[in-house]
């Protein structure tokens, strides 16, 4: 590649004068713009902006895009991200006018069709999750814990009996913790038992009438189901306490169990995980609430009710804890996931988890042999890996993870969950080929076979990465000089 002319800034490649656009003809009469906006609010100097034709755009874009990893440039098994492929026909659908063009202040009479969506991705979600009811608004996991979290201290209040503290397990996202703060609570941590599951004598120890609820991840992040779910929820229950799923992981679950059949209250859905929407950089996310009957009363408002055929938002529920986003919730995902639900169907949705849950096994058989397996009870769709025997040999599983880059691979999500030492959190999803789930598999013992032979390339890696190793805590502070020596 000619690095001379791409790794140039936008600006450095600018020329005055050239141009790569054309405006359409002005359909509505012309004014100056000093009619418009009052003299204070114009600028005295004009923007300062490229000046480039339209394939000097491109190229610079296209080859930044290849400078970072992403799931259209390869295999991304980060766990308890869900990084399965993005299907392109969401991208279609989303964008069809009709959809890409509604402006949020549309009047109801004008965006039925809209309405309609929204109605049925919330009763899809609903029924897939077996719940009462379904608030699309939440803009992410982490907005829909802390949207669960306020319904669950209305709930408590009017009872009359507000509570003080949430139950985490040590083994959560850290998002769970931060949540329960949000909300005003005190986070209490109750450990994991050495099946990696929550531990019940930990949990007796803990529960009393001060706990509003304890909020669970099902499978927990260590890719193993909580069999004993029934008798947590009566240990909840028996205290007057309602019971929270972080459904960040729900890609083991459709069409085979559901959170509302296991007396959940309150889960939250990421639709960048399970439901196929861009993940981050990709767009905006988004993280649905299915409730219960107990928490339905406190759901944000509005929310899309139907009468004789005809769709509108209804605002009128007292107990609501009100709105927790702009308009509805970031509805160009709303399409991109009803899009992925009605083109796989109920059998298609099973076959999805079936999927995940067979390529997470086949992933931890082949590798088994090679890493440590702190908690070893069969998983679903991820699997937590130890990299403690390797570290006694000199390299840390943030080596390992850097050296992974030069296979072409994104690393595994490494150091979480916190239970297990040197982790490395590997979820592969159904998307991916058994080649590729190979590919990867052989890359893991090559670096493991390294290690042994030539430590020092896994120890300087990543060597074919666009930049080397950064420092991670300046990378995010100082973005211009995050490069070690
Ligand atoms: C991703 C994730 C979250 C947070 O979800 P966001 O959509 O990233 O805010 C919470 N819990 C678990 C287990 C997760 O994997």
């Amino acid at each position: 590649m000619n690095a001379y002319i791409y790794d140039k800034l936008i600006f450095e490649i600018s020329k005055a004068g050239r141009k790569g656009y054309t405006l359409p003809p002005n359909d509505v009469p012309f004014r100056h713009v000093e009619d418009l906006i009052p003299e204070k609010y114009l600028r005295r100097t004009p923007a300062q902006l490229p000046e480039t034709s339209e394939n000097e755009v491109v190229r610079h874009y296209v080859n930044i895009s290849t400078k970072n990893h992403h799931i259209d440039k390869g295999f991304y098994p980060l766990g308890s991200c869900t990084m399965k492929y993005n299907p392109k026909v969401n991208e279609t659908t989303s964008s069809m006018p009709g959809f890409r063009n509604t402006h949020p202040h549309t009047p109801e009479q004008f965006s039925q069709g809209a309405l309609e969506l929204m109605y049925e991705l919330a009763g899809m979600l609903t029924e897939i999750s077996g719940m009462k009811a379904t608030s699309l608004q939440p803009a992410a996991g982490a907005q829909g814990e802390l949207t669960g979290l306020l319904m669950i201290r209305a709930y408590h209040d009017k009872q009359g009996k507000p509570r003080k503290k949430i139950i985490v397990p040590d083994s959560a996202h850290g998002t769970n913790p931060a949540s329960v703060t949000f909300a005003g609570y005190e986070s209490v941590n109750v450990k994991s038992n050495k099946n990696g599951t929550v531990d019940h004598d930990d949990l007796a120890k803990v529960i009393d009438e001060d706990v509003a609820g304890l909020m669970l991840t099902n499978p927990n992040t260590l890719g193993i189901f909580e069999k004993q779910i029934v008798k947590i929820e009566k240990m909840i229950r028996d205290v007057g306490a309602l019971l929270y799923m972080d459904g960040a992981n729900l890609n083991a679950l459709l069409g085979i169990t559901r959170p509302g059949d296991m007396g959940i209250d309150c889960v939250h859905i990421n639709l960048h995980k399970t439901f196929s929407t861009p993940h981050g950089g990709g767009g905006p996310g988004s993280g649905p609430v299915a409730v219960s009957h107990r928490l339905e009363p406190f759901l944000p408002v509005p929310r899309v009710v139907k009468e004789n055929d005809h769709y509108r938002f209804n605002f009128d529920y007292p107990d609501s804890i009100g709105k927790v986003h702009t308009f509805y919730g970031n509805f160009g995902m709303l399409v991109r996931a009803y899009t992925y639900i009605r083109m796989h169907g109920p059998d298609g949705l099973r076959g999805i988890s079936e999927n995940a849950i067979i390529n997470a096994n086949y992933l931890l058989a082949r590798l088994r042999d090679y890493f440590d397996l702190e908690f070893d009870s069969p998983v679903m769709h991820e699997f937590v890996l130890s990299g403690s025997r390797q570290k006694a040999m000199g390299v840390r599983t943030m080596d390992i993870a850097k050296r992974l880059l030069d296979y072409g691979f994104h690393a595994p999500t490494i150091y979480f969950p916190l239970i297990v030492k040197e982790a490395l959190m590997i979820e592969p999803t159904e998307t991916e080929t058994k080649e590729t789930l190979d590919a990867f598999a052989d890359a893991m013992i090559q670096i493991n076979e390294e290690i042994k032979t030539n430590k020092d390339i896994v120890l300087k890696a990543p060597h074919t990465t666009p930049v080397k190793r950064l420092d991670d805590v300046k990378a995010a502070k100082e973005i211009n000089v995050c490069f070690k020596e």
